[in-house]
């Protein structure tokens, strides 16, 4: 790997936004030994004065809200009051971690008796790697960063090359809060700069990314015997039962599956329809979806932008061709937008099926299949028929019906009449192909720390 330049290009009409040198293996060398030093120093702080540092970077993201959200739409096509409010709820986020880190931290005594004391303190891992995706880039760089820099990690940090100048402003943000710049050190690149990162002796790597991508990380974690964690794809599926609000139900799903142009790791990906309801749900659902406004993604009324990265384009078509094949039907959409950037038209494919990759792969575009199911018992077995495991919802009047469905399902987050949802308070972890580990709540920020075990005799 060598160094070079990295063009940042405008998804929504293919221009260049700007070209950044990209960091060498001896920049990333050099990275390493500073970050190295700069952990040791960063950890003798106090908790209060990391706080305060924490507390003073979210008051930077926000009152510089408006410019930092331009620069993430230029570089991801996401729409503007989109990436406003990505910015916005960070905030949450960050106060969650800035208001639980110390109690998380505070040792505990384990056992106490006459002339013997067992106590656990917590410590820094040390030097950790945070590779990060681009869809969501201040969420979910926010669940790794802020938590690591509080319990006193120091972070390498590689954002997407997709969203590199936005890593850049949070790096520039981090430092103005008075984070010392050997304590977060952002690297330049793409994937193979990623790569180069994990030759080194981390303590660990937190990895938000594909699936595909994240067997690379936890094969090079496993050489150097590091701490891995991946928060990986997904292809979610949500089950609309017979009695609920027919009109809410699909405004609701309609935005569960195209919100960020279908890019979010929740997404919804797969939708289940009672057959009592079926008919009238696809008119409600096509009415939402033909209802969302699809173009410049620096107008505040647009819902749909462009994708993100134009080869995900070759993806959809080819899911779609299948879908086809195979007995799908395409009720809106089916094809990229013509003209300039990497716009796809809203899609919807009834009669989808499970041996369909539409219904099986991830789409990360805004796509969906809606197969007809007779019942509960169909519904949570399609549901689970899959190889990830990140989130499963049920949209039903009745909570009992949808507690038993829902813990049945085998996803590390489960919703009833909500979906595409993150919650600071909770754990965020994926099973089987969607991940390792976890981030977010209190355990996930137990996650950045190791245990020391005392043992006191006197
Ligand atoms: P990728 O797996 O393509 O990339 C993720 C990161 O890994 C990027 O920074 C990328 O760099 C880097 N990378 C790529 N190859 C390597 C390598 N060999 N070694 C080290 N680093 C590497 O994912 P995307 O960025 O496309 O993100 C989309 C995916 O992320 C989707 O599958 C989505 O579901 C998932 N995701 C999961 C979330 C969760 O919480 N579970 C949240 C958000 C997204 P570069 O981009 O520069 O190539």
């Amino acid at each position: 790997m060598s160094g070079g330049n990295l063009k940042i290009v405008n998804p929504a009409d293919g221009s260049i936004v700007t070209e950044l040198e990209t960091d060498t293996p001896e920049s990333i060398q050099e990275n390493f030994e500073c970050a190295a030093r700069g952990q040791r120093e960063w950890a003798k702080t106090t908790l209060g004065e990391r706080k305060k540092i924490l507390i003073r970077f979210d008051g930077l993201l926000q009152k510089g809200k408006e410019e930092l959200a331009k620069i993430l739409t230029s570089e991801t096509g996401k729409p503007i009051r989109q990436s406003r409010g990505e910015i916005g709820a960070v905030s949450e986020r960050i106060r969650f971690f800035t208001d639980n880190f110390e109690a998380v931290m505070r040792p505990e005594t384990a056992h106490q008796a006459k002339g013997l004391e067992e106590k656990i303190s917590f410590e820094p891992l040390g030097v950790i790697a945070n590779i990060s995706a681009w869809n969501y880039p201040y969420f979910v760089g926010a669940n790794v960063f802020v938590p690591a820099l509080l319990t006193g990690n120091a972070v390498l940090y590689k954002p997407s090359e997709y969203s590199t100048l936005t890593g850049l402003q949070i790096v520039k943000l981090m430092t103005r809060a008075g984070v010392p710049a050997n304590a977060f050190i952002p690297v330049v690149g793409s994937g193979e700069t990623g790569a180069e990162i994990l030759r080194h002796p981390l303590a660990a790597v937190f990895f938000t990314g594909s699936h595909a991508t994240g067997l690379k990380i936890a094969q090079a974690a496993a050489k150097r015997l590091m701490k891995v964690q991946l928060e990986l794809g997904g292809k979610d599926p949500v089950y609309i039962c017979e009695d609920v609000d027919v009109a809410a139900a699909a405004a609701a799903a309609a935005e569960g599956a195209f919100y960020n142009c279908g890019q979010s790791c929740c997404a919804i990906e797969r939708l289940y329809v009672h057959e009592k309801i079926h008919s009238g749900f696809l008119d409600e659902l096509l009415e939402a979806v033909q209802g969302m406004k699809v173009g410049d993604p620096t107008d505040p009324g647009t819902d749909i932008g462009p994708l993100t990265r134009a080869r995900q384009i070759d993806v959809l078509k080819d899911q779609i061709e299948d879908a086809q094949k195979k007995g799908g039907k395409i009720l809106c959409g089916g094809k990229p937008v013509s003209g300039k950037g990497n716009f796809f038209e809203p899609t919807v494919v009834s009669e989808a099926s499970s041996v369909m990759s539409l219904m099986r792969e991830e789409s990360f575009g805004p796509v969906i299949g809606v197969q007809k199911v007779a019942g509960d018992e169909e519904a949570l077995r399609l549901m689970n028929d899959t190889r990830f495991g990140l989130t499963a919802g049920v949209y039903t009047g009745d909570r009992k019906r949808a507690e038993k469905i829902l813990s049945q399902a085998d996803a590390g987050s489960v919703y009833w009449n909500c979906c595409d949802r993150v919650s600071p308070r909770l754990p965020w972890s994926g099973r089987k192909d969607s991940g390792l580990g976890l981030t977010l709540s209190r355990r996930g920020i137990a996650a950045f720390l190791q245990p020391k075990a005392w043992h006191l005799k006197n």
